[in-house]
């Protein structure tokens, strides 16, 4: 069984054609700069399926339904590229969504309700779930027939108490506007939650987790037997953890404080906590590669940067143990947490009082790609890297739901 999994964003479309028999990845590719004058489309066909070739190419794409009618091109009639014969032997699609709000708490097949829904929380996710509808109609026209499923991002928090989403603002906001925690990268945490409970050999909904998701953007959660309780990121994905360029939690009065004192708008403040914050804010580069590398000559301001970040992390751990009450596991993930040795060890160290102990030999020795334990034998809480995979995810998800049908 062939499923399709498409994650339109802004100005970009990622797809992944994955067969479920085998869990192998087809093709994958990735189409940029929708909108503009001009476009590229990346395409890869896999080592194991019956073509192996990387291709490329710049075109004009207006919206989203063109770079997918491009996609498709590739994927199932290019006689150099195409890895499926026809268009039919595509057995469904798994959309990701960013924003349900709290209404699906699961994936869903999508009907006019779904669609309704989708349009509902243009207001909460006004980048992404207009361009994913576009994505989603698309699809309906180029694979007529072919179920379609909505994985939606914030499905696996939809569970996390009033008392952890609610903002302590009149609750009037939320009633009217919607204003509250939703949390970001739900799909990620929940493959590696469950990923976690397969690991430790616990059933999920026995499992007690905190995973730790950090690539440019960073988020936290803690999901208490196999139910998401809390999450870092908020309303927006600007809450919580110091990210590359975002700033993460900060005192709310310094919207106030700037518009007052510097004369900003909303729009420059916005921008300045979104995109020039951070690891940026702090020492000019976003990506950690660099920073580490900055840090090794000696660069001051990067080990700041980098000491504020782990910091966090660890403050978040601290919390989230609270939270959950006995935690079998700490799972680390994405770019940065799967790769960088020096992070995960200030996060875990000194957090031996409260039963997180990290084995220094093996988080310097862990094999990139893999899930690997580096916590010590005797440590209360074990500590994993676990890479994550959202498109395997969604289509796992697709797949159930397809099936319950
Ligand atoms: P996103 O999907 O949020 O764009 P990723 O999960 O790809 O981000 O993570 C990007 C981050 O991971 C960057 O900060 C990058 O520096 C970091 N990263 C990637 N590889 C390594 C590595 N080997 N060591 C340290 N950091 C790494």
């Amino acid at each position: 069984m062939n499923v399709l999994v498409l994650n339109c964003g802004s100005s970009s479309l990622k797809y992944q054609l994955i067969d479920m028999n085998t869990q192998e990845v087809l093709c994958s590719g990735l189409v940029e700069r929708i909108g503009d004058p001009m476009g590229k489309i990346a395409h890869k066909s896999f080592p194991g399926s019956d073509k192996q070739k990387a291709v490329s190419s710049e075109e004009a794409f207006p919206d989203h339904g063109a770079a997918l009618k491009a996609a498709n091109v590739l994927i199932s009639s290019n006689p150099e590229t195409k890895v499926v014969s026809a268009v039919s032997d595509i057995a469904a699609i798994g959309h990701r969504v960013l924003h349900a709000g709290t209404v699906y708490r699961e994936p869903v097949v999508i009907d006019t309700d779904v669609k309704a829904t989708i349009r509902k929380f243009f207001i909460l996710g006004p980048l992404h779930n207009p361009p994913q509808l576009i994505g989603i109609e698309a699809a309906e026209v180029l694979y007529p027939g072919v179920p379609q499923v909505a994985v939606f991002d914030t499905a696996f928090h939809a569970t996390i108490p009033d008392y952890a989403a609610t903002y302590a603002i009149p609750y009037s906001y939320y009633t009217e506007l919607g204003v509250r925690r939703y949390g970001f990268h739900g799909t990620s945490h929940w493959y590696v939650a469950k990923k976690t409970a397969s690991v430790i050999g616990k059933p999920f909904d026995k499992t007690s987790c905190i995973t730790v998701h950090l690539g440019n953007g960073c988020s936290m959660d803690a999901v208490k037997n196999g139910v998401c309780v809390d999450t870092s990121m908020g309303l927006t994905p600007l809450q919580g953890l110091m990210m590359g360029t975002r700033s993460g939690d900060i005192d709310a009065s310094i919207y106030a404080f700037l518009a007052k004192n510097k004369g900003m708008s909303v729009e420059e403040i916005d921008n300045l906590l979104n995109k020039q914050s951070g690891l940026k804010g702090i020492c000019g580069m976003n990506d950690m590669r660099d920073i580490h590398a900055a840090r090794a000559k000696g660069d001051k301001m990067a080990q700041l940067a980098v000491e504020m970040f782990c910091y966090r992390v660890k403050q978040y751990i601290g919390a989230y143990l609270a939270a959950l009450d006995g935690c079998d596991a700490i799972a680390f993930t994405a770019g940065i947490g799967e790769n960088d040795t020096d992070v995960r060890q200030m996060v875990c160290e000194g957090l031996g009082s409260v039963g997180v102990k990290i084995d220094k030999d093996r988080n310097y020795g862990f094999k990139r790609g893999e899930v690997c334990k580096i916590s010590s034998d005797d440590s209360p809480v074990a500590v994993y890297v676990i890479p994550t995979n959202e498109e395997l995810e969604i289509a796992t998800q697709t797949v159930s739901v397809v099936a319950s049908k």
